[in-house]
């Protein structure tokens, strides 16, 4: 099915057919493209690509490891049952391969040789990846302080790493000037990563016979997961699959909020001093800021906040259960703490495991003792 961009800020359209990331206006932008899933037609492949009927490219263009349908298991959380769904298995180690998947699969469609990317971690490596596989060079922009696993991770991929002395701010700021040179691929901005993270609600609506959970907890940065997921949702109810929606639940830092301070009218302060474990969901002013905190508020969501103590402590309740997360994903579990006495008792749940520790462990050592 043929796709445009469509501004959500002017309403400008723009063709797919050309490498561009932004309005003309300035805001980011959507995809004008409804899919209509039909459940009956799905191929045998478990992959995330069994989901092709409703991904916006042509699938002759794929990038691919054959990645996701990730294992949806049983755990339990301070007395509560929840299902946690395994996306830290992806292949580059988080739930951001879904996204770029998609986003670097269009990017080759297009022709693209050459893009620029700026991360806290996981989507540099989840980019740098997939660009290694299409043959697309990477120029990664990070700030200098993140973990070293993922410095590492993207180099050895053999991406371009740009190390940036100052905050996240400050590196994006330094990515958009990379940007005027080559195409700006960017988990933020790009809206077919967020068709690309969809496809982790359709996997576990298919793992739960097509029944929609009541909740599904994730950490949010930049929104790509809980946007995504968000889309699907819409997809899925337009199909008539599911009668109402989950509440989503966005989980942040309380040392960086900007999702709750936008609901209470404060603008987040732009400190680097003392950040959060939770380094991947440390994002100031995510771009769609306005479009998330719109997301949760039309499912009946919510914003949660959590410290750092809590985040350690749920880390731990996971890899007891022999499930080892990173710090930012454990955040998500955290969350469940503040409602372990609150759901109603048969109320099913969701927890989104999005990070391996695997890539943290230096991280986790200084954490767990
Ligand atoms: C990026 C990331 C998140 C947050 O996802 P957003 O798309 O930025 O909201 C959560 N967990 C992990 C492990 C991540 O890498
Ligand atoms: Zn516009």
């Amino acid at each position: 099915m043929k796709c445009k961009f469509i501004c959500p800020s002017c309403g400008a359209e723009y063709s797919t057919d050309e490498p561009i990331w932004r309005c003309n206006c300035g805001s980011y932008l959507d995809l004008d493209y409804n899919p209509v899933f039909d459940k009956t037609k799905l191929p045998e492949e478990k992959t995330l690509w069994r989901y092709s009927q409703v991904l916006p490219l042509d699938i002759k263009s794929a990038v691919s490891f054959n990645e996701g349908y990730t294992p949806l298991i049983k755990m339990n959380f301070w007395g509560m049952d929840v299902l946690g769904k395994l996306d830290f298995l992806m292949p580059s180690g988080s739930f951001k391969d879904r996204g770029a998947a998609i986003m670097i699969s269009k990017c080759r469609e297009l022709g693209i040789k050459e893009i620029v990317e700026d991360s806290s971690g996981n989507s540099a490596c989840a980019i740098s990846a997939y660009c290694a596989k299409a043959g697309i060079k990477a120029n990664i922009y990070m700030p200098a302080v993140n973990s070293a696993g993922k410095t590492v991770q993207v180099r050895t991929y053999g991406a371009y790493l740009h190390l940036i002395e100052g905050n996240r701010i400050d590196c994006a700021n330094a990515a958009l000037e990379g940007a005027t040179k080559s195409y700006y691929a960017a988990h933020a901005w790009n809206p077919y990563f967020l068709h690309g993270t969809k496809t982790v609600i359709y996997e576990i609506l298919e793992q739960m016979n097509w029944q929609a959970p009541d909740y599904f907890f994730a950490p949010v940065g930049s929104g790509s997961q809980i946007l995504g997921v968000y889309l699907g949702l819409k997809e899925l109810a337009s199909a008539g699959i599911i009668k109402r929606m989950p509440k989503l639940m966005a989980v942040q830092s309380e040392k960086c909020s900007p999702l709750k301070d936008y609901v209470n009218g404060k603008e987040t302060p732009i400190s680097s001093h003392n950040p959060s474990i939770a380094e991947g969901i440390a994002i100031h002013r995510p771009v769609r800021l306005k479009q998330i905190v719109e997301a949760v508020i039309k499912t009946g969501g919510d914003f949660v906040t959590v410290n750092d103590d809590t985040i350690v402590e749920a880390l731990k309740a996971s890899a007891a259960q022999g499930v080892y997360i990173e710090p930012t994903s454990a955040s998500a579990v955290a969350a469940l703490k503040q409602y372990a006495n609150d759901l109603p008792a048969d109320s099913k749940v969701v927890v989104a495991l999005t990070g391996n520790g695997l890539k943290a462990s230096a991280k986790i050592d200084g954490l767990i003792s």
